[in-house]
C-alpha cells in the first residue's frame, strides 16, 4: 500500500506523555521511544498496526501536511485512554540529485517534541503481523532497526497475554552497531524479559563496519543457526514476519538464496510461503 493510500481522516488529538532515547551514547543513530495518550477512547488498535502523524509544513505551493507511518511498539492497556508506544528514529538525508542535505519533517518534528505536547494522529491502520491461533506454531521475526518496533509488542503479547506459547519463537534482528541495537542496549533491554522462556531465542546481526551505509552481516548472525532455520522454513506450522527499511528485503533474499544455493529455488520457496500467509513483510 502506498502511503498516499492511508486516510488522513479521521484525525486524532493526542498528547505526548514521555520521549526517552533508547540508542545508547555514542550511537550515530537517534532513535527515540515516545509514549502517547490519544485524548479521547475510541482509538482501539492491536499489536502489529502502526499510526500515522500529521505535521504541517511548507510545501512547494504553500502550506502541506506531511503524513508518515509509525508501528506500535508495545501492547494496548486495558484501561483508560489508549496508550501507544512509537519507536522513531531521526532522519536526514542527502538528496541523490543535488547533493543538498535535508532533515525528516516527521521525524525530527516527533523526536523534537516534550512530554505535554499534543500532536496529531490518524489510523490505526493494517495488522501485518497476526497471532497464530495454534500456541505450537513457530514465528521467525527479522528486523532491521526500527523495525524492531512491532515485534517488541508482539513478543510481549504472546508470552504475557496469550501465554503458554509451544512453538519456536526465533527473533533475528540487525543493526548498524551494538549501540543501536533498540531494546536490546544497555539503554534499555526489554527482550532480557523472555530469556528465561524455553522457547524464545534472539539474536543479532551487526555491520561488520559501524558506518550508517554498511550492509548487515546477517551471514554471520545465522551462520550457526542456519540448519534450524532452513528446518523452521520447510515446516507448515512456521510463520516469518519481516520488518524494518526496504534494505532488508534483499539482504534477506540474497541470504537465502545461498542457504538454498539457487536464487530460483529461494524465488519458489518465498512465492508459496508468501501465499500461504506465511510469510510477511512490512517494509518501508
Ligand atoms: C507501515 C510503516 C511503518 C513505519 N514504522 C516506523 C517506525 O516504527 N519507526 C520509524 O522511525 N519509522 C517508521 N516508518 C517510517 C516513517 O513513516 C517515516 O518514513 C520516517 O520517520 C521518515 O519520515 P520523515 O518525514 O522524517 O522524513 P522523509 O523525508 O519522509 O524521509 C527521510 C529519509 O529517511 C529514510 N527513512 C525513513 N524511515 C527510516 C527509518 N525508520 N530508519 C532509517 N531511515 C529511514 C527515508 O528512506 C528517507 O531517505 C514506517 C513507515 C511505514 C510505511
Amino acid at each position: 500500500m502506498r502511503l498516499d493510500d492511508y486516510p488522513m481522516e479521521p484525525r486524532f488529538a493526542a498528547t505526548v506523555l514521555s520521549s526517552e532515547e533508547i540508542t545508547e551514547e555514542g550511537s550515530e543513530a537517534e532513535v527515540r521511544e515516545l509514549v502517547l495518550e490519544v485524548d479521547q477512547h475510541q482509538f482501539d488498535f492491536e499489536v502489529g498496526q502502526s499510526i500515522g502523524v500529521l505535521v504541517e509544513g511548507k510545501g512547494e505551493f504553500g502550506k502541506s501536511v506531511h503524513h508518515r507511518l509509525y508501528t506500535v511498539a508495545d501492547t494496548p492497556e486495558p484501561e483508560g485512554k489508549p496508550k501507544i508506544t512509537i519507536a522513531v528514529r531521526r532522519c536526514n538525508y542527502v538528496d541523490d540529485y543535488n547533493g543538498e542535505q535535508y532533515i525528516g519533517v516527521n521525524s525530527n518534528y516527533l523526536c523534537d517534541r516534550k512530554p505535554g505536547d499534543k500532536i496529531t494522529i490518524t489510523g490505526p491502520f493494517g495488522m501485518p503481523f497476526s497471532v497464530p491461533e495454534d500456541k505450537s506454531a513457530n514465528l521467525l521475526l527479522i528486523g532491521l532497526g526500527t523495525g524492531i518496533a512491532p515485534f517488541r509488542a508482539l513478543v510481549k503479547h504472546i508470552y504475557r497475554d496469550v501465554g503458554d506459547w509451544k512453538g519456536k519463537v526465533r527473533l533475528l534482528y540487525g543493526a548498524h552497531s551494538g549501540l543501536e541495537l533498540l531494546y536490546m542496549n544497555n539503554k534499555r533491554d526489554d527482550f532480557t524479559n523472555y530469556y528465561d522462556e524455553t522457547t524464545f531465542a534472539a539474536f543479532k546481526a551487526l555491520s561488520p563496519r559501524p558506518n550508517w551505509a554498511d550492509p548487515i552481516a546477517w551471514d554471520f548472525a545465522i551462520e550457526d543457526r542456519a540448519d534450524e532455520i532452513w528446518k523452521m522454513l520447510s515446516d507448515e506450522h512456521t510463520f516469518v514476519y519481516v520488518a524494518g527499511q526496504k534494505a532488508i528485503r534483499d539482504a534477506l533474499d540474497k541470504l537465502f538464496s545461498e542457504m538454498c544455493e539457487s536464487d530460483a529455488v529461494w524465488a519458489k520457496t518465498k512465492a508459496a510461503l508468501v501465499k500461504e500467509g506465511r510469510w510477511v513483510e512490512l517494509v518501508y
